[in-house]
């Protein structure tokens, strides 16, 4: 894993294309049907927020790819284990290269031999916000304040979540299907700077015993799993 995916832009013109260099390189478009990242997201019924995406990925080992939409393109973790609802469970997400705003309505197979060869499924969608509250009682120095996390919340500037990424410790609220609640994605200090964890804040959406990939196995877009997803792109 190299450090261009996380190198910050200071082109003004096209941030997103400068960020994107390490996806394009990494493939071949006349190949795999991903996309280029030339055309607009699909944004969903929430084209005011920033997009959430998880893809189920049967690559050469099945994983999770956490995606969030940041400065105009979609930050990534690959996650071994896939997310939990279960606050005990501390889930590695390795952060991987930007992908485009497109990428969170792909759904289909990578041809064997290219990069990422293997069948995506669009696990789980929705949108996701900077959690405020969690974030102002930490800097507090106690946990996350209920009485806070209840009151009415402004919907935070992206800045201040780049800004919380950029610092390694993105305290964030998912809108998904499968995924809710309060979570957080904290930088491995001394790890290598691409490993991350993500955990389940102790909330009403958190479910402590569930393993929700086994629950939900299935797509949120088209309900396939992945060996029908499979079947169809062959067919
Ligand atoms: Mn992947």
């Amino acid at each position: 894993m190299t450090a261009v995916s996380r190198k910050k832009t200071t082109a003004k013109a096209a941030p997103a294309a400068a960020a994107l260099a390490e996806y394009h390189r990494r493939r071949d478009f006349t190949r795999t049907a991903e996309p280029a990242g030339d055309k607009p997201a699909s944004r969903g019924e929430t084209p005011d927020h920033p997009l959430f995406v998880v893809q189920k990925h049967a690559a050469s080992r099945l994983h999770y790819d956490l995606r969030l939409e940041m400065g105009g393109v979609l930050k990534s973790w690959a996650v071994p284990k896939g997310p939990s609802l279960d606050p005990a469970d501390r889930r590695l997400a390795v952060m991987t290269e930007d992908h485009p705003l497109e990428y969170a309505a792909f759904e289909g197979t990578i041809p064997e031999g290219e990069y990422g060869g293997g069948t995506v499924m669009l696990w789980d969608f929705g949108w996701w916000e900077p959690d405020l509250a969690w974030m102002e009682t930490a800097k507090k120095g106690h946990g996350r304040d209920a009485a806070a996390a209840e009151s009415e919340q402004p919907i935070a500037s992206p800045a201040v979540g780049e800004a919380a990424l950029a610092s390694g410790d993105l305290k964030l609220i998912i809108h998904g299907q499968k995924l809710t609640g309060s979570w957080a994605l904290v930088q491995m200090k001394g790890r290598g700077e691409n490993n991350w964890l993500l955990l389940k804040h102790r909330d009403e959406a958190a479910r402590p015993g569930a393993d929700i990939t086994s629950e939900a196995p299935d797509s949120v877009a088209t309900g396939r799993s992945l060996d029908e997803i499979a079947a169809d792109e062959a067919s």
